[in-house]
């Protein structure tokens, strides 16, 4: 199933979360998001859409991980 503009956008910054759900396999698919990061989006787009990498990466240093 291709991806709507909507998932294709990161919901924690706005900014494109270069998601491959659909296409390939993504890298998000690999990646651990910590929970405190899961828990700032939106709970509508929970477990749907990609959070970029820059925001994993940003919000993961937060918490000193
Ligand atoms: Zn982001
Ligand atoms: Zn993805």
């Amino acid at each position: 199933m291709p991806l709507t503009k909507e998932e294709k956008i990161c919901p924690i910054c706005g900014g494109p979360n270069n998601c491959q759900h659909g296409e390939a396999s993504c890298w998000c698919q690999e990646v651990v998001i910590p929970k405190h990061i899961i828990e700032m989006v939106p709970e509508d787009k929970r477990g749907k859409v990609c959070i970029c990498i820059s925001c994993i990466e940003k919000y993961a240093k937060e918490r000193g991980m």
